[in-house]
């Protein structure tokens, strides 16, 4: 850092004129970034993706200003838009996988007295204690962190009448001082952590209307999979009700990736053909075979390399350790279990949290209750549904499913819907 690269510093700073006529500084946001920063040389690479990323979740706001800052923090601008346009624009980005933390920060020009200004009325109106942490990514400034900390600090506590607790401060006021500009803010949004989407490859999900699938679903977005999404309804032996909620229970998952895409199977007449090829206790079993079978034709078809269930151990008769395995006996791809080890309060706590739990309980006619014996086998043997679909040719009827897929793309930033063969 030269002497002489100070004299440019400010002139680039947008000023938003405040009350008074003060500078209360652009409003735009500053993102955490968690794992990416681990990264190593793929850094470039994970920036990248999720530079795109956030570009995608921000369609129709606006042209977004993004810049990456070091290795871990992200801003955002959006120049001369309104504030609850910025605002939207931090609900969006807190959804988009691999940003830990989400601040609505006041951009400001890299003077002391502005920076004091800006800080001292952002805890107008707080109660309580408060601290100010300042850091400076960019050290071409007047004072050290700590002797801009105790200064905006002594200023607020003048104009406030505050009390200072640097421990357990009730609020807290961060300065980022950077090249061009300093940043103001105090709370913050939690983001979702993870990975960008994308950074992992591709997945196809197992979505039935039930509260397990979409959360599978979402852990595996967040390790970095570009999802995909298969859905078996009972048509034509049921209503279309189990369709519209996987639907809605994509749409709202696609906040989380943006671009998803929705198969929907019409799976009753390949249920009844199993029925009457004798299956018996063993017809769920035969039933989900059928379907991961079904989904690893159409992963062949997209580009996907894995699978994707809800099933947790133990939790319903097909989830015992040796159905798991025969299920796992039916496809050569992986299949990812996310949940594998969670419990139903747990799970449903995560589906509150990725907002799919109310749709999922919605009611439906779940085509896995059709044509099902009143008991299921809990120790399926692999070579009795092995026979039973050398009978079927349960590979061309996979094979013929694939080609009754409609195919909807269900977006959360409208109700674009297309519905074309998935394959030809
Ligand atoms: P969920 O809550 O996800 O429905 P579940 O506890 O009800 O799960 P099962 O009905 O045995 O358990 O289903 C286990 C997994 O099989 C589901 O998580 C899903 O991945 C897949 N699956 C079940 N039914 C369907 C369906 N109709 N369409 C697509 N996938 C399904
Ligand atoms: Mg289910």
């Amino acid at each position: 850092m030269t002497a002489t690269s100070e004299t440019t510093e400010g002139s680039q700073t947008a000023h938003a004129a405040g009350p008074a006529g003060r500078d209360a500084g652009e409003l735009c946001l500053l993102m955490k970034l968690g794992e990416i920063v681990l990264k190593g040389s793929n850094r470039k690479l994970f920036e990248r993706r999720l530079h795109s990323n956030i570009r995608s979740a921000a369609r129709g706001l606006g042209d977004i200003k993004l810049s990456q800052r070091g290795s871990g923090v992200i801003i955002i601008r959006l120049p001369d838009a309104p504030d609850e346009r910025v605002a939207e624009l931090a609900e969006r980005v807190r959804n988009v996988m691999g940003i830990v933390w989400v601040h609505l920060v006041r951009r400001v020009a890299k003077d002391v007295d502005t920076v004091t200004d800006v800080a001292v009325r952002s805890l107008a109106d707080r109660t309580g204690t408060f601290a100010v942490r300042a850091r400076r990514r960019n050290k071409r400034f007047p004072m050290s962190s700590s002797e801009l900390a105790g200064y905006v600090g002594a200023r607020i506590k003048e104009h406030h009448g505050l009390a200072v607790n640097l421990k357990h401060p009730d609020n807290t006021v961060f300065l980022e001082v950077d090249k061009d500009e300093v940043f103001v803010f105090t709370d913050g949004i939690p983001g979702q952590g993870g990975l960008p989407v994308g950074m992992s490859g591709r997945g196809l999900a197992l979505m039935s209307g039930g509260i397990d699938s979409p959360v599978a679903a979402h852990r595996m977005m967040r390790r970095g999979l570009k999802v995909d999404f298969l859905h078996f309804s009972g048509m034509p032996f049921t209503g279309p009700d189990s369709i519209y909620k996987a639907y809605s229970l994509v749409r709202q998952l696609d906040r989380f990736q943006v671009g998803s895409r929705l198969f929907v199977v019409p799976f009753g007449k390949a249920q009844q053909q199993l029925t009457t090829s004798g299956t018996d206790r063993l017809q769920i079993l035969a039933q989900r075979r059928l379907m991961l079978k079904t989904a690893e034709a159409l992963a062949d078809n997209l580009g996907a390399e894995t699978l994707i269930t809800g099933d947790a151990l133990g939790q319903v008769s097909s989830q015992t350790m040796t159905n798991i395995t025969a299920l796992d006996d039916s496809v050569d791809l992986p299949i990812l279990r996310p949940l594998i080890g969670m419990d139903k309060v747990e799970i449903m706590d995560q589906a509150r949290a990725i907002g799919t739990l109310s749709i999922s309980e919605l009611p439906d006619e779940d085509c896995c209750t059709l044509l099902t014996p009143r008991q299921a086998e809990t120790a399926a043997n692999v070579g009795d549904l092995r026979r039973i679909e050398k009978r079927l040719d349960a590979e061309e009827l996979a094979e013929h499913l694939v080609t009754t897929a409609q195919v909807h793309k269900p977006s959360f930033l409208g109700e674009e819907t297309v519905t074309v063969p998935s394959s030809g």
